[in-house]
């Protein structure tokens, strides 16, 4: 099984991957584009605990996303970079930003979209993406 690598862009923050990816998707939803800075997020899940940081200078945020469910985001207490957010109560998955992966083509594609309802109307997404209007249920 392949090591996916990656981190921040100052460098205090490292981490590795072992597990493979269970899903690769975007996030149309107003936090998402708040802690983003961009009009969508687009991160890789992975099993909770496969996210093993070698350096870690990173401060966390806590709240709950629209369904309720408690999140917690992980970014660089120094450059802001996101790597990370735990999901808990959706199989306590572990989402982590594709930005902050070294070589994200080793990722898969994104094959899911969610929270279109919210997505910018200049967004267009390739016919390969599944959109759903609002969460994946
Ligand atoms: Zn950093
Ligand atoms: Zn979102």
């Amino acid at each position: 099984m392949k090591t996916l690598i990656g981190g921040c862009m100052c460098g205090e923050v490292r981490f590795e991957i072992k597990n493979e990816a269970l899903v690769s998707l975007l996030c149309h939803c107003k936090d998402c584009q708040k802690l983003s800075g961009s009009a969508f997020t687009s991160g890789v899940v992975f099993p909770k605990d496969s996210i093993f940081y070698e350096k870690k200078n990173t401060s966390s945020y806590e709240y709950s996303g629209g369904s309720g469910a408690k999140m917690t985001r992980t970014f660089c207490k120094t450059c802001g970079t996101p790597i990370a957010t735990v999901v808990a109560g959706l199989g306590d998955l572990c989402v982590v930003a594709l930005v902050a992966f070294d070589d994200a083509s080793q990722c898969p594609a994104p094959s899911v979209s969610v929270q279109m309802n919210n997505a910018k109307p200049w967004v267009t997404l390739a016919d390969s993406v599944t959109k759903h209007q609002f969460g994946m249920s």
